[in-house]
């Protein structure tokens, strides 16, 4: 966005103080058009270190060189930026340039359609005015529900959204534990054509998160069309009229409706796991899960137990430590959390100035965080095969990460050898989802934090006990235990063609699905955020929101023009893409034994993350059309009108 606007040098000053100097390179050369900003001199450093150099290679006196010249551009009379677009092959140049590597050109395409440029940017629409317009039906109006309403608002398709919670929102709605937020950069995780300058922190709460999506449905006037507090109870495909029947149940009891086309987004961390413990009935005390956090759940001076040390947990628990009489932490498996300094850090006016007003400076930042928040890591996560110490890491850099932690970690628990013991994990880094340290030693060191790791035996009236026959007094037992992600999309009643239903296809907890998104047998049947589109080496949700949004806006689209009634999966082609799944898998760290996560089912398929990087992934579901699925015309009769 340029500015007309005469900023003050002061103003200046203070927002290039707080600016990244590799992004503010790249915004030069946009600003300026001199190719000086390219040259060797100006070249960031390569950093594959989990902290980033601020300085980027940089030294005090180029650092210096590279803001000045920042300032003069936006002391001067000039608003526009010399070159918005630079075309494939610059942006290209620009892209390795940026990073101080080399990057694979298939990028070019997908960051650029980030970066807004037409044509690769400009969304669907539908052309035809005659063909036949089918009946959507969306489940879910979370960040993927919301932005497919949105795609196909843009692309002239009729959609209704169902939503069972009171909002929109998601799991951003339903997660209300103390302390939850996100822990990818903000200004990824947020829609590419919907930034917001306004972000409060690099990393948000769970509020300014809901805020985000919900002004995104006031914005796009799509509320109108989403009826909150109905739940879509089950779905049967109807073989002779082609259409979804759909049971929709609210306050006032059920009713039936039909569509040509059912999305189900009902979202991949959704189902909770609550585990089951001896002597539960027991407890004198409240038992909570932190996805269904009790609004007037007071802790303040009570005596609590946090079973579960993953992502939930990491910021639970330095949020109510403080207010406790006593924490006790029951930990299974340890975590890696790394160290992230602008975990914290608020975008105060000076940062938020940049990224409302320097040309391009919020997509370059986008595409850093893109970067070393996702597909700049899927390498890395790749099995050495002569590597020798295939226990503890993969390779040479994961043998460096994990260095990098066991310092951090080790500085952080000084004094406490016996904390250190209990919180080095013995499999490699990212073999679970890798956490970013919120506070946790230094809680785990306060004198009323007991992190116990013996086993729990059972719930006894006062509390947890282990097999060791402890018993840790609690007045609430928090469970941090975590979500199912293997049931998905089949925990909706969903059946296909013959009977057969989603659960039963995906029986054994082997959800499989075409891109994660189709399933034969099911007919006009697309799922967001499904099998193995999860992105276990870094990614953002609401990148995946994006580019299956678009995905299933084109198909769709697809239909419309060729005059298609139904579009079914083909079978082989399903298999084909799970096989290639479970091959890519096999190299990959999900599949280290000493690891256990949830990433992996008990019987050793890895169904949740996705074994590409992203670029791969938004490459295939921009290439791959009705090819994939068995499709029928529409009758006749039924081609015209809408
Ligand atoms: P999680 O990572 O699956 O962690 C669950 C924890 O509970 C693990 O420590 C697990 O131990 C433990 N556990 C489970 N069952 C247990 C049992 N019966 N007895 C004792 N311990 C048990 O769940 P989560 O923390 O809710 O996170 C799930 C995912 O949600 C994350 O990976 C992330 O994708 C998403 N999430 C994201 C954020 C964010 O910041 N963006 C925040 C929260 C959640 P084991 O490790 O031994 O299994």
């Amino acid at each position: 966005m340029a500015s007309s606007v005469q900023h003050s040098a002061h103003t200046v000053d203070k927002a290039l103080h707080t600016a990244d100097l590799r992004v503010l390179v790249a915004c030069l050369y946009h600003l300026t058009g001199d190719e000086k900003w390219l040259s060797d001199e100006m070249r960031p450093q390569r950093d594959v270190r989990l902290v980033a150099d601020p300085m980027a290679g940089f030294s005090q006196e180029t650092a210096d060189f590279i803001k000045n010249a920042a300032r003069d551009w936006l002391l001067s009379d000039t608003s526009e930026p010399a070159i918005t677009d630079p075309g494939p092959d610059t942006f290209g140049k620009m892209m390795s340039f940026f990073l101080g590597e080399e990057v694979p050109p298939e990028y070019v395409p997908m960051i650029r359609k980030d970066f807004g440029y037409s044509p690769e940017a400009a969304p669907r629409k539908i052309t035809s005015t005659t063909n036949r317009r089918p009946r959507i039906a969306i489940i879910g109006a979370g960040a993927s529900g919301l932005c497919l309403a949105h795609q196909f608002d843009i692309a002239g398709l009729d959609w209704h959204l169902y939503e069972k919670n009171d909002d929109v929102g998601g799991t951003w709605h339903e997660n209300r534990y103390p302390g939850c937020g996100v822990d990818t950069p903000n200004h990824f995780y947020c829609y590419s054509f919907s930034p917001n300058p306004d972000w409060t922190h690099f990393f948000s709460g769970s509020s300014e998160l809901l805020n985000y999506l919900e002004r995104f449905a006031d914005d796009n006037n799509l509320r109108d069309r989403v009826t909150c507090g109905t739940r879509v109870q089950s779905a049967t495909w109807d073989d002779l009229n082609n259409v979804w029947d759909i049971e929709l149940f609210d306050e006032s009891g059920s009713r039936h409706d039909t569509v040509d086309i059912l999305v189900s987004a009902p979202g991949h961390f959704h189902q909770p796991v609550t585990p089951t413990f001896d002597g539960q009935d027991s407890f004198a005390g409240q038992i909570v899960h932190t996805a269904k956090w009790p609004t007037d759940l007071d802790l303040s001076g009570k005596k609590v137990a946090v079973i579960g040390t993953g992502a939930s947990s990491m910021q639970l628990v330095p949020t109510i430590a403080n207010d406790l009489a006593a924490l006790t932490i029951f930990q299974r498996t340890p975590q890696w959390a790394r160290n992230v300094p602008e975990y914290h850090l608020a975008v105060d006016e000076h940062a938020s100035w940049l990224f409302r007003y320097l040309p391009m400076y919020s997509q370059w930042y986008r595409f850093a965080q893109l970067w070393r928040y996702g597909d700049g890591l899927l390498r890395f996560l790749k099995v050495d095969p002569e590597w020798e110490h295939p226990d503890r890491s993969l390779n040479r850099i994961n043998e460096r990460h994990r260095n990098e932690i066991v310092s951090y970690i080790t500085e952080k628990l000084e004094g406490r050898p016996d904390l250190l013991d209990k919180c080095i994990p013995s499999y490699p880094p990212f073999g679970k989802r890798i956490l970013i340290d919120n506070g946790w030693f230094d809680t785990l060191c306060q004198q009323h934090v007991t992190l116990v790791t013996d086993p729990i035996d059972q719930f006894c009236e006062t509390g947890v006990q282990t097999n060791e026959g402890e018993v840790f007094e609690a007045d609430v037992i928090i469970l941090a235990t975590g979500f199912d992600v293997t049931t998905l999309a089949s925990r909706i009643d969903i059946t296909g063609k013959n009977g057969v239903t989603l659960a039963d296809d995906w029986a054994n907890e082997n959800p499989r699905a075409l891109l994660g998104i189709n399933v034969p047998n099911f007919p006009n049947l697309f799922i967001m955020y499904g099998p193995n589109t999860n992105m276990g080496h870094g990614g953002s949700g609401m990148w995946l929101a994006e580019t299956q949004s678009n995905y299933i806006t084109q198909r769709i689209c697809d239909m419309v023009e060729n005059n298609v009634a139904t579009v079914e999966c083909i079978s082989e082609l399903r298999d084909e893409y799970t096989d290639r799944i479970d091959e890519l898998h096999a190299d990959l760290i999900w599949a280290h034994p000493g690891t256990p996560t949830y990433y992996r089912t008990a019987a050793g398929k890895v169904r949740s993350p996705m074994p590409f990087r992203l670029v791969d992934y938004w490459t295939m579901t921009n290439e791959r059309g009705l090819e994939d699925f068995i499709t029928t015309p529409h009758s006749t009769s039924s081609t015209t009108g809408s």
